[in-house]
């Protein structure tokens, strides 16, 4: 049965959300985007109001929140900042591998301590030389005794400078490629760990990010969450489960400017008229309407799917791809109604097309997207159609001067799809002139 009805318990987690957003959040954005800061009280409000690791289970103290959930929070949070979205979201990405993972000693451990105490998780795949192509990572994992030693350098990572954890994905041999690809819990005041500066960026500039560097930091085997070999799958579930919530920030940011969108044109006069009237501004927002509701249909189908055991990779993807390309364009067709205005610090819609420029990029780029999607088609996917070849165009009933007693069988040319009636495939086709190699038979009927 399909329903697209929020329970009672869905919208609490909703509401919730948006009051922290426009109470506690939006009043703070344009600021900490200024000052290209990360507001820590923030983070501690969100973290006490049980916004940060919703999705920790029940079994080790958290909430127990799915993706939907996830996806609901996050919407709501990005909507007023996506920057302090995406470091808010962050524990979840940086947990996601030990949630999926198998090493339940590690889980009791660091779950159990992050629901008690205010700890912060960051994830790392990403190095100075790699980022789409997760399979050439280079930071090396050599086996210690019991443990690793890591060497290397991660880069890009979202609250970098402020983790007390972070998932750190290495390989044994860099040549194995996929195949020595391992992961593990490390903890940021172990020594040899250590954070760089603050990178600064076009947007989302609230949200920490910087590289973390790993010089001989020695991990004890109980902190492997992924043994050799299984660190990429680890890698590619975990993207699976958190794609829709990066499609989520990008429907929360679109919606924000739709409404500033909105507010602004029907106070704004041209012509003797408020420019709402204008039937080019109402297609505008309509666009922009149909673009945030499409988006948010396919990230709960993600979101769903998810929750409910199955593989969410496709509809991830999709939903990432959809929800973060038409963000771009909505808040961008925004910043176009509010004209001059739209294009300076004195409103909100300039910082939002900052922010939702980046969502293309991190957690798999939209190539990267179309990448999986491609080979989804390519692959797995079962057509429901015939082939071509078999497709019954044409039937007797289309040639009613063939005699069906001398008609004979029919025959497709695979080249042009010409249609004979005959014992045997002509000699020739007489349009593209392949041989009778070139006919099937074919049933019809
Ligand atoms: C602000 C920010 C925060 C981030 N946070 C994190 C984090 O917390 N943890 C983490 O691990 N990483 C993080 N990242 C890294 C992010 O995931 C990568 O930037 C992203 O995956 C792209 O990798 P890249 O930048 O190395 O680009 P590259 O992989 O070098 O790609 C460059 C360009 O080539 C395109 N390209 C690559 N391969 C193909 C192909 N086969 N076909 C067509 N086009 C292709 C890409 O799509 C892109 O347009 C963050 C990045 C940013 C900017």
């Amino acid at each position: 049965m399909l329903n697209f009805n929020l329970s009672p318990e869905l919208k609490a987690v909703q509401k919730q959300a948006r009051d922290f957003a426009l109470k506690e959040i939006l009043p703070v954005a344009w600021d900490y985007d200024q000052r290209d800061e990360t507001p820590m009280h923030i983070l501690d409000k969100a973290y006490d109001a049980g916004l940060i690791n919703g999705d920790i289970p029940t079994a080790y103290g958290g909430q127990g929140w799915g993706i939907l959930e996830g996806v609901l929070a996050t919407e709501e949070l990005a909507a007023a900042c996506p920057g302090l979205a995406t470091s808010i979201f962050d524990n979840s990405l940086g947990m996601e591998p030990l949630i999926l993972s198998d090493n339940e000693d590690a889980k009791q451990k660091y779950l159990t301590r992050i629901t008690q105490d205010r700890k912060f998780f960051a994830f790392a795949t990403s190095e100075p030389t790699m980022g789409s192509d997760v399979s050439s990572l280079r930071c090396l994992a050599e086996p210690d005794g019991d443990g690793y030693i890591l060497n290397g350098t991660k880069f890009w990572i979202t609250n970098g400078g402020i983790a007390d954890y972070v998932t750190v994905f290495a390989t044994v041999n860099p040549q194995a490629a996929h195949k020595g690809i391992c992961a593990f819990v490390v903890e940021t005041n172990w020594e040899g760990v250590r954070a760089g500066r603050h990178i600064p960026k076009l947007g989302q500039r609230p949200s920490n990010t910087t590289a973390i560097n790993l010089k001989n930091v020695k991990v004890p085997k109980e902190n492997m969450i992924a043994p050799p070999g299984e660190g990429f799958v680890l890698a590619m579930r975990t993207f699976a489960r958190t794609r829709p919530s990066i499609g989520a920030f990008a429907v929360g940011a679109a919606r924000s400017a739709m409404e500033y969108a909105i507010d602004y044109a029907k106070k704004r006069r041209a012509f003797g008229s408020k420019i709402v009237n204008f039937q080019g501004i109402q297609f505008k927002i309509a666009e922009m309407f149909q673009k945030v509701e499409t988006s948010r249909l396919l990230i709960w189908k993600a979101a769903w799917e998810a929750d409910n055991g199955m593989d969410p990779t496709v509809s991830a993807s999709i939903s990432k791809l959809y929800a973060t390309e038409s963000a771009f364009e909505v808040v961008d067709q925004a910043l176009q109604v509010l004209g001059g205005y739209g294009y300076t610090r004195f409103f909100p819609v300039e910082k939002l097309l900052r922010d939702t420029r980046l969502f293309r990029i991190y957690e798999g780029t939209s190539e990267v997207q179309r990448i999986i999607l491609a080979g989804h088609v390519m692959g797995a996917y079962q057509p429901v159609m015939p082939p071509l070849d078999d497709l019954p165009i044409h039937s007797r009933k289309d040639y009613p001067n063939a005699d069906p007693e001398t008609a004979g069988d029919i025959w497709r040319c695979r080249m042009c799809g010409y249609v004979h009636f005959g014992e045997n495939a002509p000699e020739e086709c007489p349009y593209c002139f392949f041989p009778a190699a070139a006919f099937k038979k074919i049933e019809h009927p």
